[in-house]
Order: C-alpha cells, then structure tokens, then sequence
C-alpha cells in the first residue's frame, strides 16, 4: 500500500512526499481510512511505529474537505501528557499546516498565561497542548469548543495516570456535539481504566491494534541485571557506558532528585551526561532537549516525564537504572529506542526495590525473564522469592500483586484485543483497579503537567 491510495488532498499528499515517506506503516494503513471515514479510534501499535502521522493525517484530510462548524472555535485539539511530547507533535504538525491556512498553536503548562491568552485570541485551527493548562484557558473562557470538530489524545493512558481525568471530561463536554470525531493513540491502551474512560468520550469506536497489547518488539534487544544496592547499580552503569557502542543514551531513574545525582556523577567521570526532571522550569526543560536532541550530550538522565513519545533518533541505548513504578513504562521507555525499524538496545538494573516493579513487568510480557551477568559485578541479591524469603509482609504484596497484573493481562488480552483487527464497537469491562505502585516505594514521580 502507498500513501497515494488514501486519497490525500493535494497539498497534504506532497508533504508526505517531502518528508520521503512513500509506504504508510501498519497503523497508518488502518488508521487513517478509518479515521477519514469518521469513526471514532481507539488505536494502538508498538512504539515508533509511525501513530503520529496516523491521526495529523486525517485530521487534515478532514478540515481540508469539511466546512468549519465555527469560525472562532479550533476545530482541532491534540492532548499529550507532556510539554515535550507537545512540542515535538507541534513540530510534525508545523510541517503540514505550513503554507495552508490553517494556524496551529501550543499551550503548555509552565509558560506564560498572558501570552497564551493572547494567542488564543487569534482563533487558531489547531491547538496541541497539555490538558491542565489547556482547561484552566477553557474554565477562564478564553477559548471555545463548541465547533471542535476532532479531539486527539495522544498517549491517553498516560494522561489517566498522571491523573487528568477530570481535564480531559471538562474538554471532552465543552465539545458535546454529534458531529465531534474522538481519536486515542497509545502503545498500551490495554487498561480497564482506559476503556471506562473511552466509554464516555467515544461513540462507536474502531478499535484497531496492530500486533497484540504487549507483543515482543523484535528491534529492542532487551537484557536485565540483578543489583544488591544503589553502589552497585552505579558500578554497572559506569561499566555499561564504557563498554556498550551507543550513539546515544537515556537513562531512567525512579526519582527526580537522582536524575540530578546520577548526572553529576557521570559528569565527573568525564562523561557527557544531562538531567531532565520535572524540577527544572520550562525554559531550562527546553533547553535540556533541545541541546540533547542535537547531540550536544551523549546522555540524558531522567524520569518518566520522557518514557512517552519522544522521537529521538540517535538514542540506541536505554538504561533502567530503576525499575518504573507503573508498569506499562517499561514498554514505553524502551521504546525511546528502536524507532522506526531501527535496532536499540535497553538495559534494565532490578535491585531489592526493584522487585515488585520486575515481576509485574515479567507479567505484562508474559515471558520469563532470564538474568545476564557482569564479570566481575555479579549480584549477591538472586530476587525475593515469596515462600521462602524472611519478610513474609513484602511477598505477599509481591505475590498478590503479580497475580494482579497476570490476570489484568490475561482478561484484557483475551476481551480486548486481537491481533492487526478491527473488533468493532468496545467491549464494556468493569473497572479494575490499576496496580498502583503506592507499594512501591520511592514514588517522587515528575507528575506535574
Ligand atoms: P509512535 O508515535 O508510534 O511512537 P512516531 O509517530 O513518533 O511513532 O514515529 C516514529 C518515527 O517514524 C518518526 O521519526 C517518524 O517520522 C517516522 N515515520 C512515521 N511514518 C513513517 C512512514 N510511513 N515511513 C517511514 N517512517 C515513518
Ligand atoms: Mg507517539
């Protein structure tokens, strides 16, 4: 299949040329017909494999072809988890929206409101943004939803998780209007939260989902090493980074603090290494990117405020020096590499904190995981097992909460999901209550959009 069989508009078709794509990916294949016709998407495939452009396309197709409901109201609002998916969405979505009358902004949190305001004012087509900011313009009456024609959420689980939920039905009920068109994109749209969610946003939804919630993504070489302590981890770290070939490197810690501890390690150890948390304000957020995204530093330490989204194409090593607290992370932050069939790598260091976090993962895949070794940094620590180990209290937490996470995947996988295939209208599962990580300790997440 060619782009140039779904019918483009025109000018639409050229810049697709122009970026020299010529064979849509798999969710671009179904996607974009479905969403042309107008239905309603609930849609998922690995990460990297193109879900961006499955949703800009259509949408452009569509304000191209239709007539505005409004001609003050966007008719377009694409929600990411944060500022930095944000912008890198703004920037795909600059490159069709340029010499077209259509005008895009970005709303984020953590920049100027005024400005923002005054930007709104200017009744632009299309507003990418982060949902807190983008309900505290829409409480305030600055902008309105009322001829909104599609409403895209990108990494809609995440946005759940970090709570947004009551942002996201605020937005959702300013656009209430039959003609309204509702598209969610993730890797891991497999949660019962997520479907409860959609019960009420979308009507009629396709669900399409290219390969199975959690298949194997063949272009990440995953590997996994025990770890007694926090000493440890670091030794294998400076040993992971001296001798793996990367081009370059993200690294995953729990908490914001250490992002920042372990960068200046790694500094001192002459390495070229960058923090990005949460703690930093927006400007230096923007510049930590920007200069990490031009290869200005090899490594960048940070949270899960960069596991969603981010398309960075030197980054062919992923490093979990800590386990993540929600599961479905794992699956994202390793897909930073790997990107659009090229090979990545990650690596994950699993300690006595770790545990819980590992076992859940190991469920999620549905694969046993064996553990690699370093010569010379073996671990002591060989994993809690729950009948023998002395703190009774902490197995059985472990064991309950894998047995959670093993029938989450097994229930949803079977009601939910099936491979490259349309299921129609969505099953209706009752809510479950996510596997929260309150057991988890440490949990100093960068949940601040
Ligand atoms: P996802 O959202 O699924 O993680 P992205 O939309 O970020 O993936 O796309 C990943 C990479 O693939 C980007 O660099 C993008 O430019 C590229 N890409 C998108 N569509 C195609 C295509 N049809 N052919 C080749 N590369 C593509
Ligand atoms: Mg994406």
């Amino acid at each position: 299949m060619q782009f140039s069989d779904f019918g483009l508009e025109n000018r639409l078709m050229k810049t697709v040329e122009h970026l020299g794509f010529t064979e849509p990916t798999e969710i671009q294949q179904q996607a974009i017909p479905a969403a042309m016709q107008g239905h309603d998407l609930i849609a998922s495939s690995k990460t990297g494999s193109g879900k961006t452009l499955a949703f800009i396309i259509p949408a452009l197709q569509r304000l191209t072809k239709n007539r505005a409901l409004s001609k003050r109201d966007p008719r377009v609002v694409i929600l990411t988890p944060t500022r930095e998916l944000a912008k890198q969405v703004f920037s795909q979505l600059r490159l069709f929206t340029a010499n077209t009358q259509f005008k895009a902004v970005l709303i984020l949190g953590g920049e100027n409101f005024n400005d923002q305001v005054k930007v709104l004012e200017k009744d632009p087509h299309f507003i990418v943004a982060t949902p807190g900011r983008l309900a505290d313009h829409l409480t305030q009456g600055h902008f309105y939803l009322n001829g909104l024609e599609l409403l895209i959420l990108d990494e809609a689980d995440r946005m759940l998780d970090l709570g947004f939920a009551k942002e996201l039905s605020q937005i959702n009920k300013a656009a209430d209007h039959r003609k309204r068109q509702t598209l969610l994109f993730s890797a891991t749209l497999d949660h019962a939260q997520v479907n409860d969610f959609a019960q009420e946003l979308l009507t009629k939804p396709k669900r399409i989902a290219i390969g199975g919630a959690f298949t194997e993504h063949k272009d990440i070489n995953k590997r996994f090493y025990l770890a007694d302590n926090l000493e440890h981890k670091e030794a294998l770290l400076q040993h992971f980074l001296s001798h793996e070939n990367y081009q370059q490197v993200i690294i995953f810690t729990a908490t914001r603090s250490d992002t920042e501890r372990l960068a200046n390690i790694l500094i001192k150890a002459e390495l070229s290494a960058v923090a990005l948390s949460g703690e930093l304000n927006q400007s230096q957020r923007n510049q930590i990117m920007e200069g990490f995204s031009k290869g200005h530093q090899k490594i960048l330490v940070t949270t899960d405020l960069a596991s969603r989204g981010l398309d960075l194409v030197n980054v062919s090593l992923v490093i979990n020096f800590d386990m993540p607290k929600h599961t479905e992370e794992f699956i994202h932050r390793i897909g930073r590499t790997g990107r659009a069939g090229s090979q990545g790598d990650a690596i994950a260091f699993v300690g006595p904190k770790d545990w819980l976090s590992f076992k859940n993962v190991e469920g999620l895949l549905e694969q046993t995981i064996h553990f690699d070794q370093v010569d010379g940094l073996k671990a002591k620590f060989k994993g809690l097992k729950p009948k023998k180990a002395k703190n009774q209290k902490t197995d059985t937490k472990v064991t309950k909460a894998v047995k959670t996470e093993k029938s989450k995947v097994k229930k949803s996988t079977r009601k939910t999901f099936h491979a490259a295939q349309d299921v129609g209208d969505m099953p209706i599962l009752k809510r479950k209550k996510p596997l929260t990580a309150q057991q988890i300790e440490n949990s100093d997440l960068d949940e601040t959009e």
